[in-house]
């Protein structure tokens, strides 16, 4: 027994290095002096289609800017930069109406559109729909049919190369595409996504049907639904997978291009290090509980009542790699674990066949995610796996110990 208690304490005091945090001085240097030149020439540029000015709608929002600040604060602890970044983080931000998006919809439930209409922020729904550029989305935007392809032709032709790409839902690919077609001219979702993405600077696939296929790829897949990552080959691509992905990391995103005019540091699965650098389990409120051997063992039982942790009800936070145990939902109300609901892996490839019902991670034989960040995903994943298992076995060992002592047993 001692060994296992090492072997878990080891685990679960070693270092957590995943995401480098601190890069050093030189680096940082550089890229805020890379930062303040791409702002600087923002600034030369006009809005694009006269869009609002950010500072014209804080203030007419009774917004000061004090609270702006507190919250390019916020976002610039997100980027995982460091604080002397917040002006620059703040200048971005009144540059976002230079930045053009185009977002389209694919095998969806829209649920990611319906994401960034909650989000928060200083308003960040009038930033994202009124002040960034969104020159086409097909479900916010008031025009149909013919009209709506006209808007996106116009947009392509005129933000050629520049415009940022974001696409919801995942790829048909089946009967040559046929399960899913846009449009007066039955162009197929596929087409439709080649012909857009060919033009933009760079492709965003928001919510885990654009990143990994999602629930439409689930087995036995019957529309070959595949994510834009298959699709799409030769243009800078980032991942904000989860269902849906939180609002904070698309802004994230946005954000951290006009910063710095590049896609932010990636792991091996496209997903942005700052939101998707550290496993749920990391930062749960509930870990305390998963280290000392409590847990829920039943819905509505005294350990649910008492917030103990939900691994054995089926909890895949262990496994995945996310931020909303820290940024939450839903303006940072709450979110699901806190709401105690286990994690179903939905930032994690194929989530909805190998994490999404209810059964503790020891028996599932889970192969951890293909590739991993840096190590961690494979090697600390696995070895999770096992030291799971242990602290289970420490659990039930104490349990039986426990049982022996009610029973009158020797102690
Ligand atoms: S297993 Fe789930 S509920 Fe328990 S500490 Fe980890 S993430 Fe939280
Ligand atoms: S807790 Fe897990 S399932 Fe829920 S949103 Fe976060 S990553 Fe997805």
């Amino acid at each position: 027994m001692s060994d296992r208690i090492e072997g878990v304490k080891k685990l679960f005091t070693s270092k957590s290095a995943r995401v480098e945090t601190n890069k050093g001085d030189a680096y940082y240097d550089k890229l805020f002096q890379t930062c303040q030149a791409r702002i600087e020439e923002l600034k030369t540029q006009q809005p694009i289609n006269n869009r609002l000015d950010i500072g014209d709608v804080l203030e007419t929002q009774g917004i000061e800017r004090r609270d702006f600040l507190k919250w390019a604060s916020a976002v610039t602890g997100m980027l995982m930069l460091p604080a002397s970044f917040t002006p620059l983080v703040a200048d971005a931000a009144l540059m976002m109406n230079r930045a053009p998006v185009i977002w389209l919809e694919l095998q969806d439930c829209a649920g990611n559109s319906e994401a960034l209409l909650r989000s928060d922020g200083p308003k960040i729904d009038e930033i994202v729909l009124d002040i960034i550029s969104l020159e086409f989305h097909e479900t916010l935007q008031a025009a149909s049919g013919h009209q709506a392809e006209k808007q996106l032709e116009e947009a392509i032709e005129h933000f050629k190369d520049k415009y940022l790409l974001f696409v919801e839902g995942s790829v048909p690919l089946g009967m040559n595409g046929q399960f899913g077609t846009i449009g007066a001219s039955g162009e197929t979702m596929h087409d439709h996504l080649v012909r857009v993405a060919k033009h933009s600077a760079a492709v965003v696939a928001v919510g885990s049907c654009a990143t990994f296929g999602g629930v439409p790829a689930a087995a036995p897949n019957p529309t070959g639904a595949v994510g834009v990552m298959d699709v799409i080959k030769g243009k800078p691509l980032i991942n904000i997978p989860a269902c849906p992905a939180n609002p904070a990391n698309m802004v994230g995103v946005i954000i951290h291009y006009i910063l710095t005019g590049q896609v932010p540091e990636l792991d091996s699965l496209l997903r942005p290090k700052f939101a998707f650098g550290y496993r749920i389990h990391d930062n749960c409120e509930r870990r305390a509980h998963f280290d000392a051997g409590e847990y829920v063992e039943e819905w509505g039982d005294e350990g649910a009542k008492n917030n103990f942790c939900l691994y054995k009800m089926g909890c895949k936070g262990p496994m995945t790699f996310n931020n909303c145990s820290i940024v939450r939902y839903n303006e940072g109300v709450n979110w699901p674990i806190g709401v105690g609901r286990g994690c179903i892996g939905c930032s994690e490839p194929d989530f909805w066949d190998k994490y999404a019902y209810e059964r503790p991670m020891a028996d599932a034989k889970i192969k951890a995610p293909t590739g991993g960040v840096e190590k961690t995903v494979d090697e600390f994943g696995l070895g999770l796996l096992t030291a799971a298992g242990i602290g289970i076995g420490i659990h039930a060992a104490a349990s039986a110990f426990a049982g022996k002592k009610e029973d009158g047993g020797e102690a």
